[in-house]
């Protein structure tokens, strides 16, 4: 048999590397700003169009290159970061295949323009799908530009795989905080599609993360410091009442590299337990610096996962240092003396200064005065729990019409439709009993037998098809907030809610100016309760986050979605009688009984006969 084995062509095999180096246009903006910081450079620039799609320039003014230096930059396992394998192990670059250049080069339109500090005249380089188009000798400012049009226009596979502009924007935007972060002492810019979105200064670690979090962040910081001989531990973590229900801002930088790792946030995790709402996450933005002999960053050709020799030291240490803080900074509620503080706490005090607590008495107090309950949790249509009484309240607030024209409503009470259980033509009976068993599901009888209605699921579909109504009729219901809200949100969380604005009015809610100070909130759905705002617009935030939808009905659907889940009873609360018949026939007045919004079955019925069969 004749010999098959061929060696792929360069530019194949560039290609194919480009699909592990590049998934998307933020791969791209991560491998060339990481060149950038390893050239030196003191100012990045960052400048992207249609979610990096049709163009990412990066700008620095690092040490640049010379001409054949920036010919062979684009050969694949050309680097000038490591000379041997020894090297590998002692890295304080952030690249080192020498991978990035030449599999961007493969899968787009490249230009470099370079200069070095000690040449005169610089070079422009033109490649196409690794092909060079043009090299010339080029007027150019000291440092590099590398700009990359059109990614994937040689593999269409791979372009139409990519999503959305806003979501393709929201990696880079990612990406972009890592790095940012991760060098407080270069400058960077950030323009999308014309308009700058970051101009962050030289500046220390703090003010870098509230450049880019909003001023608001700065009153959450608790300062993070811990040195031994494995580690140097320093940064921020977020004081406990400021968790959130989104992830966003969960940072791990080792050596000045962004990192994951599920290990430690663990550890995070263990240091903050106790002190944080279940379903919220605390936020951190933690350096650690190690010896670059003990961690190897080689397991991941992205370069985000990384193994450190001695984790389970590690974990103790950021635990316990984590924790540390916490009562440090007097943001833990209580001591807990029945542990040994020493066995946590390693560390020597003897030299630090007491703070006096202080005592603050609120001279405005008054034991007389009663105290008016708060408004909104009039009942809105929330099935109301034994705290709040009077059912019949439940929907007062519905009757107000709110002059900003956004809504008018005219409650008509609900016929039960009997249809949904015309297979066995029957009907939820009128005088219905209810029974709530384990706070959990709501009994009820038919004639053939009974109904177990999952409580949590069946409010989920009632506001469900409610909210997706509202939208589609845009016929929202407002309750007008008697002092307007100021929520403060980070910049990437405030660009989401600028996206999804106009959904957020159909249901209800009212803005005012949306500005990186501050999100203005005058109304919000009837059934919202204003406490409960900063909660439902986070969670809103972070699912948007996690998924974008791509049209407006997705958007419509996933709002309504967020809003039934974040608003519904839950398991575990109590429904007086009242309130559950009118879940029950609530329920089966909906479009779609038997499936909750998520796609969870939300009864089940019990025939006679299955009753019978048990009693044989
Ligand atoms: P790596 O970063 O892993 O070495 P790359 O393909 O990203 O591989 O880059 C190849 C080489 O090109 C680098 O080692 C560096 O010498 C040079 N280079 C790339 N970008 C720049 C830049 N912005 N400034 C100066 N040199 C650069
Ligand atoms: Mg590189």
């Amino acid at each position: 048999m004749a010999d098959i084995i061929r060696l792929l062509p360069d530019h194949v095999a560039n290609q194919i590397a480009a699909g592990e180096v590049v998934q998307r246009p933020s791969s791209v903006v991560k491998e060339l700003m990481e060149n950038a910081i390893d050239a030196g450079a003191t100012d990045i620039q960052l400048i992207i169009k249609d979610g990096g799609k049709t163009l990412i320039q990066v700008v620095d003014n690092g040490k640049g290159m010379s001409g054949t230096d920036a010919r062979l930059s684009f050969e694949r396992h050309a680097t000038s970061k490591i000379q041997k394998a020894e090297d590998l192990f002692n890295l304080n670059t952030k690249g080192f295949r020498g991978e990035a250049l030449a599999s961007i080069a493969a899968i787009a339109h490249v230009e470099m323009l370079t200069r070095t500090e000690d040449d005169e005249i610089g070079t422009k380089i033109k490649i196409e799908g690794s092909k060079i188009v043009t090299q010339e000798v080029v007027v150019a400012p000291k440092g590099t530009s590398m700009l990359v049009k059109n990614l994937f226009f040689n593999i269409p596979a791979r372009r139409n795989f990519l999503k959305s502009d806003q979501v393709e924007y929201r990696h880079i935007a990612d990406e972009f905080h890592r790095i940012s972060l991760a060098h407080p002492q270069v400058a960077f810019n950030f323009y999308n599609n014309g308009s700058d979105v970051f101009q962050l200064p030289v500046n220390d670690f703090r003010k870098r993360i509230v450049h880019i979090f909003g001023r608001k962040t700065d009153e959450k910081l608790v300062p993070v410091e811990e040195e031994t001989q494995v580690v140097k531990i320093s940064g921020y973590i977020q004081k406990p009442e400021f968790a959130k229900k989104s992830r966003g801002e969960q940072f791990f930088f080792a050596n000045n590299r962004f990192i994951k790792s599920p290990y430690l946030h663990h550890a995070i995790l263990g240091a903050f337990e106790g002190l944080i709402r279940p379903g919220t996450h605390p936020g951190y933005f933690l350096n650690l610096e190690v010896d670059p002999g003990t961690i190897d960053i080689n397991i991941h050709p992205t370069k985000t996962e990384v193994k450190f020799d001695d984790e389970h030291t590690l974990y103790a240490m950021l635990k316990s240092t984590v924790k540390h803080s916490l009562g440090q900074f007097n943001v833990v509620p209580a001591l807990d003396f029945e542990q040994d503080q020493n066995l946590d706490t390693p560390y020597s005090y003897k030299n630090k200064q007491v703070d006096v607590p202080q005592v603050v008495v609120d001279s405005s107090f008054n034991p007389f005065e009663t105290v008016k309950p708060s408004k909104g949790n009039s009942g809105g249509g929330s099935y109301s729990k034994p705290k709040v009484d009077g059912w019949e309240n439940l929907y007062e607030g519905l009757e107000t019409t709110v002059d900003n024209g956004v809504s008018h409503l005219e409650f008509e009470s609900e016929v039960v439709n009997s249809s949904i259980f015309d297979d066995e033509k029957e009907v939820v009976e009128h005088s219905t009993t209810t029974f709530q068993m384990r706070k959990k599901y709501i009994i009820t009888t038919i004639k053939s037998g009974m109904v177990v209605i999952n409580q949590s699921r069946a409010h989920q579909r009632v506001l469900y098809e409610n909210f997706l109504k509202n939208i589609t009729i845009k016929e929202a219901i407002s309750q007008q907030l008697l002092f307007p809200l100021t929520l403060a949100f980070s910049s990437s969380e405030i660009h989401i809610l600028k996206e999804i604005k106009e959904n957020l009015c159909t249901v209800g809610f009212v803005f005012g100016d949306i500005t990186e100070e501050g999100v203005e909130i005058s109304g919000v759905p009837v059934l919202v309760v204003e406490s409960e705002v900063q909660m439902i617009m986070e969670q809103l935030i972070s699912d948007f986050q996690q998924e974008v939808p791509g049209d407006s009905f997705s958007q419509s659907d996933m709002l309504a979605k967020t809003l039934a889940k974040t608003l519904s009873v839950k398991t575990g609360e109590t429904l007086d009688e009242f309130s559950q018949v009118k879940l029950v026939n609530d329920l089966f007045a909906c479009k779609e009984t038997t499936l909750s919004p998520f796609n969870k079955k939300v009864y089940i019925t019990v025939t006679e006969n299955d009753i019978e069969r048990k009693f044989i």
